[in-house]
């Protein structure tokens, strides 16, 4: 726990800032007082997901302070509340989502504004943790000491009895909620194969066992270690490299059962979508969680028909999702604390990005940066 509250935001915070042609170095960055609507956060952790990754390894445009699954103390509240959309007082701990959404078009109307064109990623739009450094302060990512919290973030508060290291799980447990509780409508009883025990696919794991299925996770041999932590979260472990290893590993251990979900976590290998409408039985359920490299997959739109399947396709997480995160993380009931976690410091987060782009970083895939560690 991070029990340290700072009362006031120092003059300038150390950042750890992502540079062009996958670098980064440690910088001082000045602060300012908080304009109308503003606030400050004292980070006290910020997981590194997989999008992180890629931003830092395929090269930013520009320097910027990464970090989006931010949690941490808001230490100044700036003047004017009614030009904030967030509520939160000096001292309370929160968890930050990453969008910063209009709040007036058609998705913000309707509670959805993960979808809101201002704050998406392929359209050039704004997110905690993709801000220019260069755009004063600067501090607009979980990758430093304090951050800025602009008048249209959004806040969850946090319970005191969660811990910094599982509030870095509040985001992607959160998706994986909503993926498999909302989207695959995971029940009771249910069997769920998850493809990838990445960070999303344990975090997947921990919620359809969160919703009493019988879960199967299958990975890579070299993931084995994160198998084992699949394992600890209670369900069976599957080893394969191959197309066809996956899809007889699996069916072992279904043994005459079908899957009534299957939730792809595993990025851009295109051949898992066929093996997966293969294990479905009727009335199965699909969900696609991240694209497939190449994009376009064929799809056997008889077996389709025939067992009446279901594909969902999902992006970010709905709130309600969030304070379920929220509360069984808290009381133990979402299993994530089963998982080991890397800490990392400011100093040496580049050097953590570029192991985790390069395949080399620690075996859990919960990486943790703790900006006031030394
Ligand atoms: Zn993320
Ligand atoms: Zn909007």
């Amino acid at each position: 726990m991070d029990s340290t509250v700072a009362t006031a935001v120092p003059d300038s915070a150390r950042a750890s800032v992502a540079l062009p042609g996958a670098r980064s170095e440690v910088r001082p960055l000045a602060t300012r007082p908080g304009r109308p609507g503003e606030g400050w956060l004292r980070v006290a952790s910020a997981g590194i997901c997989g999008t992180d990754v890629n931003l830092y390894a395929r090269g930013l445009a520009a320097p910027t302070v990464l970090g989006h699954h931010v949690a941490g103390t808001i230490t100044e509240v700036a003047a004017d509340p009614g030009a904030r959309c967030w509520s939160g007082a000096v001292g309370e701990r929160v968890v930050v989502e990453e969008y910063l959404s209009c709040g007036t078009c058609r998705s913000c109307a309707t509670g959805a504004y993960r979808l809101c064109p201002d704050t998406d990623l392929w359209g050039g739009g704004r997110r905690i943790g993709t801000i220019p450094a260069d755009e004063e302060p600067g501090l607009y990512g979980g990758n430093a000491e304090y951050l800025l919290l602009p008048p249209n973030a959004v806040l969850h508060p946090l319970p005191s009895g969660l811990s910094d290291e599982l509030a870095a799980w509040v985001l992607p447990y959160a998706n994986a909620l909503d993926w498999t509780v909302r989207a695959g409508g995971v029940v009771k009883g249910e069997t769920v194969v998850v493809l990838g025990p990445g960070y999303h696919g344990l975090a997947v794991t921990a919620a359809a066992r969160r919703a009493g299925a019988d879960v199967i996770v299958a990975g890579l041999g070299r993931d084995r270690a994160r198998l084992a932590m699949a394992e600890r979260l209670g369900a069976l472990p599957v080893t394969a490299d191959t197309g066809d290893e996956l899809r007889e590993g699996i069916r072992r251990a279904l043994g005459s059962e079908a899957a009534d979900v299957v939730v792809d976590t595993v990025g851009p290998t295109p051949h898992v979508i066929e093996v997966a409408v293969d294990l479905l039985g009727q009335g199965g359920r699909l969900v696609l969680t991240t694209p497939k490299n190449p994009a376009r997959v064929p799809l056997d739109t008889t077996a389709m028909t025939r067992r009446n399947l279901t594909v969902s396709a999902v992006r970010g997480r709905r709130p309600e999702a969030i304070a379920d995160a929220i509360s069984s993380l808290a009381d133990g009931t979402s299993l994530l604390q089963n998982v080991p976690s890397a800490d990392t410091t400011l100093d040496g987060t580049g050097d953590m990005l570029g192991r985790l782009a390069a395949g080399t970083g620690p075996e859990t895939p919960h990486v943790v940066v703790r900006p006031h560690a030394n």
